[in-house]
């Protein structure tokens, strides 16, 4: 490519290069505009093809073909900025197009503008979510709309947090709920516990198994339950095998509830396993990653009746929502919960004595340090849309 594609070049950036960009030259404002208006103008073209029912949703090519179209190796010096501009276009040139009104993929599609715009505002914000110090409007806006998703899940208070993922998501509930059950285990590990099992339906996310495996449970200890003809979970086969769990001494103590499972769609019957969890003192989760965005409708909310009963809920809003990869959450009925299952107190980051309250500070409630903000994405699209 070469600058004459370009829509509107003001300037010809080129064989500039990256020192002549903001910040290492003092007077770059001009040509840094100028490259990033060509590289907004690349990403325009990509979302109108995208959005064209007549291109192809992806170009595909083996990985030794892409390999020779592309060349992907760290050159030795640097390349000037027209050259990045041809790397820009063509790397986007190979990718599927998940915009693309004809893709269907694992359980996120489409490109709402909205959020994306969301998302380059904060990729130019550029910041970390782990203190109120270093992100006052985000932390603020987190505050705000997990608060409303908790509502609209029925814990009027609580506490809630965005993660990298379902996934992860999943494993904060599982982990909070043996803290809340052995708080001990923090300080002294595994060999205080009892030996735990948790159970979850045989169609439901494998990232249960996960957070079995990686919690120090073992797959094993992850027992399935069977389904019915639907793909929902049978409350009565649970409770068998709850049972049977108790008579070998082994200490049941989490249920996973799928609501929305990843091949069928199947929601299983929240106010059943309830029951189960609240006679066998059991914490009930539901991994709504999927489904939870029906929460919103009027008319599919029903799928998830009782899920204000469970302890904790797994809600994707980058899946049924259509916000912009990527955007987990995860809510607990008990506030206070999560930091103290997490919390480690590091005093170069979580000083005591800031002149805020400190209490705004989320990054001890997490497993990771950093963390990305994957609010403003989600909350510009929420305001752009009717709740
Ligand atoms: C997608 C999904 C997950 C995993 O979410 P990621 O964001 O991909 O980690 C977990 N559970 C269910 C039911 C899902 O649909």
């Amino acid at each position: 490519m070469n600058s004459q594609d370009l829509k509107h070049p003001k300037k010809d950036i080129g064989k500039l290069l990256y020192t002549d960009l903001l910040p290492l030259s003092k007077d770059g404002y001009d040509v840094t505009e100028e490259f990033l208006v060509h590289v907004v103008q690349i990403i325009l073209d990509f979302l109108k093809k995208s959005n064209d029912r007549t291109t192809k949703v992806v170009d595909f090519h083996q990985p030794h073909q892409l390999r020779e179209f592309l060349d992907m190796e760290i050159p030795d010096d640097p390349q000037p900025l027209d050259q990045l501009l041809v790397d820009c276009r063509d790397s986007l040139k190979y990718q599927v197009k998940t915009a693309h009104p004809y893709y269907f993929n694992q359980l996120s599609c489409g490109l709402d503008m909205v959020s994306l715009a969301g998302e380059w505002l904060t990729a130019a914000a550029n910041t970390n979510m782990f203190t109120y110090e270093i992100a006052p409007v985000f932390i603020l806006m987190e505050q705000v709309t997990l608060k409303k998703m908790r509502e609209i899940i029925g814990f009027p208070n609580g506490d809630s947090i965005l993660g990298p993922g379902g996934a992860i998501s999943n494993l904060y509930a599982m982990l909070v709920a043996r803290h809340k059950m052995f708080p001990n285990y923090k300080q002294q590990g595994l060999k205080t516990l009892p030996q735990l099992v948790m159970f979850t339906s045989e169609h439901s996310h494998y990232s249960i198994k996960g957070a079995g495996m990686v919690s120090g449970l073992g797959t094993d200890n992850v027992i399935e339950v069977p389904c019915d003809d639907r793909g929902k979970m049978i409350p009565a086969e649970l409770e068998k095998r709850v049972r049977e769990a108790k008579a070998k001494g082994q200490r049941p103590f989490f249920v996973n509830c799928t609501a929305g499972t990843t091949v069928l769609g199947a929601f299983d019957p929240i106010h059943p396993l309830a029951d189960i969890c609240e006679k066998y003192d059991m914490w009930l989760h539901v991994d709504a990653a999927w489904g939870g965005g029906c929460l919103l409708s009027q008319k599919y909310k029903s799928r998830l009746a009782g899920i204000e009963r469970s302890q904790s809920v797994t809600w994707n809003p980058h899946k049924l929502m259509g916000s912009l990869l990527q955007c987990s959450t995860v809510h607990f009925k008990e506030d206070g919960l999560l930091i103290s299952c997490n919390m480690l107190c590091a005093d170069y980051l979580f000083q005591q004595d800031k002149h805020y309250d400190v209490t705004y500070d989320t990054g001890d409630k997490v497993i990771q340090c950093g963390r990305h903000n994957d609010i403003f994405k989600l909350w510009l699209m929420w305001q752009s849309k009717v709740a």
